[in-house]
C-alpha cells in the first residue's frame, strides 16, 4: 500500500526525504502519526526513525526547513525540530531489552525491525518508508492496517511479555481504545487481567497522564469500565472501586454509585471538554461508601458525603499527582456544593439560598449548574422532567440575583482596615465580627450589596456594640 498522497505537508516529508538521502540514512515516518492519518485524524506531531543518528537526520532537516527551532536531547539520542505549528521529532531505530523490577529498557542500537517490535500496538507500529525508491510505501509487519478496520487493539508480540516489560502499555491500550472506540482483543486483554499489579512499578505520573487521556475521551466510561474490568482500577484508584456494587436490607436497596458515577461523567462531557470539570463528576460521590448508613425507617443514606468527598479530595489528587493548586480548590468547592442547587429545588426557592450559593460558589456557579444537570441520572421520565424544569427556576433566578446583586465575586463592601480606622479599633475579632453581620445582611436581603447601604447597616451595628452614639 502507498501511502505517498496522505504524507502532507508535503515539504517536510519531502525534506527529510532528502536529507537521508543526502547521508545514505534510510529513513521512516513511524507510530501515531501514520495511524492517525489512516484515521482521518489530523494531527501535529510527526515521529521519524532512521536507521541512523536520529539527531544528525535532525540538523539537516531544521537546516532545510530554515527553522532555527533545534532541540537535541543527547543522553536520549533524539532531537526535536519545530516547523510552524508541527513538532517533528527524530530518533534512531532502536532495541530494546526489559529487566523485571523497571520499565527502564536496555536500549542498543537496531534495524527498522527492532523498533517496530518494541512498539505497543499494533496500530502504532506501522511506519512509511521515506527514501527516495519506494517512497510512501507502508511497512505493516503485525498487519496494524487489518487491526485499524477492526478497530483492535493488539500488541505486536506476546502481550505477556509486552506488558510486563513496560506495565504503562496496559493504561495505554485502555488509553486508546477509550479514545478511538475500539476493542481490546481477547488474548490481550486477558494478559492485562493477568499482570494489573504490574501497574504499580510505573511512576504515578505517567499513569495520570493516560487517566486524562481516558477522562477527556469521547465517552470515558468506556475506559473506566475496561480498567475496573482488568483490575487497574483496583491499584490506581480504589476509592472509585468502592462505589461500586448495591446493598440490599430489608428489601430495600440504594443505586449502584459506580455506574451512576459514570453515566454522571459520560452526561457531563457532551457539555464539557475542561478536565478539572470532569474530575468533579467522578468525584463527586466519592464519599458515599464511607458515609453509608441503613436506617430502618429511610433506608440507605449518604449524609455528609459532599462534605467528606471534599475533604478525600486534596489526598486523592496529591497521591495521583494532579495539581495542588486552584484547580484542586476547585474541584472541591464543586463537590462540597453538588447537592445544594437539589436543596434549593426541594424547598422553596429563596433568594437568600439563592445569593449564598452565589457567594460560596462564585464565579464556578455556571459549571455546578453543569455538574447539576449531569447529575439526573433517573430513568423516570416525569422526574427528569421535573428536575430539568427545577433547575431552569434555579438558573433563572441565579441570573436575575446575580445582575441585581453582583454576589459572584463578592468583595466585602467596607473593608476591615476601614472599620478599624472608622471605630478606632486595633485588629481584633469584633471587627470580623462587623464584617461578617454586613455580609449577612446583604445574603438575607436585608440590605443590597453597596457601600451606601452597608455604611447605614455598619452604623446601626455599632450603635448596638456600643461603639457609636
Ligand atoms: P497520542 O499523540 O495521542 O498520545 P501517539 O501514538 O502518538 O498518540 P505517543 O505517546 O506520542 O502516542 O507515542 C508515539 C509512538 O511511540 C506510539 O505510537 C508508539 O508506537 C510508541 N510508544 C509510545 N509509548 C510506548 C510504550 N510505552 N511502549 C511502546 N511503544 C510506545
Amino acid at each position: 500500500m502507498n501511502l505517498k498522497s496522505h504524507l502532507l505537508p508535503e515539504e517536510i516529508f519531502s525534506s527529510v526525504a532528502k536529507c537521508a538521502t543526502k547521508v545514505n540514512l534510510d529513513a521512516y515516518v513511524i507510530g501515531g502519526f501514520v495511524r492517525d492519518i489512516i484515521l482521518k485524524r489530523p494531527s501535529k506531531d510527526i515521529d521519524f526513525v532512521c536507521v541512523g543518528s536520529g539527531i544528525q537526520l535532525a540538523k539537516l532537516v531544521a537546516e532545510d526547513l530554515k527553522s532555527n527551532n533545534l532541540s537535541v536531547f543527547k543522553n536520549f539520542g533524539t532531537a526535536m525540530v519545530r516547523h510552524e505549528t508541527y513538532e517533528l521529532e527524530f530518533v534512531g531505530a532502536r532495541k530494546e531489552s526489559y529487566q523485571r523490577d523497571s520499565r527502564k529498557p536496555i536500549v542498543e542500537d537496531g534495524s527498522l525491525e527492532d523498533d517496530q517490535n518494541r512498539r505497543d500496538f499494533t496500530i502504532n507500529a506501522m511506519a512509511i518508508k521515506l527514501s527516495s525508491e519506494d517512497y510512501g510505501e507502508l511497512i505493516d509487519p503485525f498487519d496494524g492496517i487489518n487491526d485499524l478496520k477492526k478497530k483492535i487493539i493488539r500488541t505486536p508480540l506476546d502481550p505477556s511479555i509486552t506488558f510486563s516489560d513496560d506495565p504503562l502499555r496496559m493504561m495505554r491500550a485502555i488509553r486508546f481504545a477509550s479514545q478511538l472506540s475500539f476493542d481490546i482483543e481477547a488474548d490481550t486483554f486477558d494478559s492485562i487481567i493477568k499482570q494489573a499489579e504490574r501497574i504499580n512499578i510505573v511512576s504515578k505520573e505517567r499513569i495520570i497522564d493516560e487517566l486524562n487521556k481516558i477522562i477527556l475521551s469521547p465517552t470515558p466510561s468506556y475506559g473506566f469500565k475496561l480498567l475496573f474490568q482488568s483490575g487497574l482500577l483496583h491499584h490506581i484508584f480504589p476509592e472509585m472501586v468502592s462505589l461500586h456494587g448495591v446493598d440490599t436490607r430489608d428489601g430495600k436497596s440504594h443505586k449502584d454509585n459506580f455506574y451512576h458515577t459514570l453515566q454522571v461523567l459520560d452526561n457531563i462531557s457532551k457539555n464539557t471538554n475542561y478536565l478539572y470539570l470532569r474530575w468533579a463528576a467522578i468525584l463527586h460521590d466519592i464519599a458515599k461508601p464511607p458515609t453509608k448508613r441503613f436506617h430502618k425507617k429511610a433506608g440507605w443514606t449518604f449524609h455528609g458525603h459532599e462534605d467528606k468527598g471534599a475533604r478525600m479530595v486534596p489526598g486523592i489528587f496529591k497521591r495521583m499527582k494532579l495539581p495542588m493548586n486552584d484547580k484542586m480548590k476547585y474541584v472541591q468547592k464543586l463537590v462540597k456544593l453538588h447537592l445544594r442547587p437539589i436543596a434549593l429545588v426541594r424547598d422553596e426557592i429563596t433568594d437568600s439560598a439563592i445569593r449564598r450559593l452565589l457567594f460560596e460558589a462564585g464565579n464556578d456557579v455556571d459549571d455546578l449548574m453543569t455538574l447539576c444537570n449531569a447529575d439526573i441520572t433517573t430513568k423516570n421520565p416525569t422526574k427528569v422532567k421535573r428536575y430539568l424544569a427545577n433547575f431552569k427556576t434555579v438558573k433563572k433566578k441565579l441570573i436575575e440575583l446575580e445582575e441585581r446583586d453582583k454576589l459572584r465575586n463578592f468583595q466585602p463592601p467596607i473593608s476591615g482596615e476601614e472599620i478599624m480606622k472608622r471605630y478606632n479599633l486595633e485588629p481584633s475579632r469584633i471587627v470580623g465580627d462587623i464584617k461578617s453581620e454586613i455580609r449577612e445582611a446583604i445574603l438575607e436581603g436585608k440590605i443590597e450589596n453597596n457601600k451606601e447601604q452597608a455604611e447605614i447597616f455598619m452604623q446601626e451595628i455599632a450603635k448596638a456594640r456600643g461603639l457609636e452614639n
